[in-house]
């Protein structure tokens, strides 16, 4: 049997590219990374990290853009990871509505849960790095640390009240993986 992978889960807007309220990221041409992204998934790989996108993209269940479409803008997103000689291992979508109350739309942890099982990774080394309170319920409901970058929505969260207090507020999502790199995935 091999060994179980530590992983860290990671939001796609306003964390690995630019996001604001109100806008969909509809087209290839719209996706850009931040300048920090792919030496942040470096470092994490680095570190031995597997490294696994979970996003909400209600822009399918709303009528925004097609399946197909998002296809391609992910090719786009690995192209220009690549670019900077960083790989994802998987992007995982919830393509509903929020209306629809599914059963995997973040802060639910289906989609992780279920790459988790597919990529045999080990939610006891795990974090979650996103800029919304549902990247933060996320981490919670997986029962693992979840760090808040400041870029994206993430200045206008107010996450230091109740139960979804991050583990870590970090400028960005380089920052977010030196916290993971110091804190998460030792083995005990
Ligand atoms: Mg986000
Ligand atoms: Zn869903």
């Amino acid at each position: 049997m091999s060994a179980r992978k530590p992983v860290v889960f990671l939001d796609r807007d306003g964390t690995l590219n630019p996001d604001r309220p109100g806008w969909y990221l509809t087209r290839p041409s719209q996706m850009r990374v931040y300048r920090r992204a792919a030496p942040a998934l470096r470092l994490l790989r680095r570190a031995g990290f597997r490294l696994v996108v979970v996003t909400n993209q209600s822009g399918l269940g709303r009528g925004y853009l097609t399946e197909d479409t998002l296809g391609r803008i992910h090719a786009k997103l690995r192209r220009l990871l690549a670019a900077g000689g960083a790989r994802l291992d998987a992007i995982v979508y919830c393509p509903h509505h929020p209306d629809r109350r599914c059963a995997c739309r973040k802060p639910k942890p289906l989609l992780a849960r279920r790459a988790a099982r597919r990529l045999g990774l080990d939610l006891g080394r795990a974090a979650v790095i996103g800029d919304k309170r549902a990247d933060l319920g996320l981490a919670r409901s997986l029962g693992v640390p979840g760090v808040l970058v400041l870029t994206g929505h993430g200045r206008h969260e107010k996450p230091h009240t109740g139960s979804l207090r991050p583990a870590a507020v970090r400028r960005d999502v380089l920052g977010a993986a030196r916290w993971v790199v110091d804190n998460v995935g030792r083995r005990r």
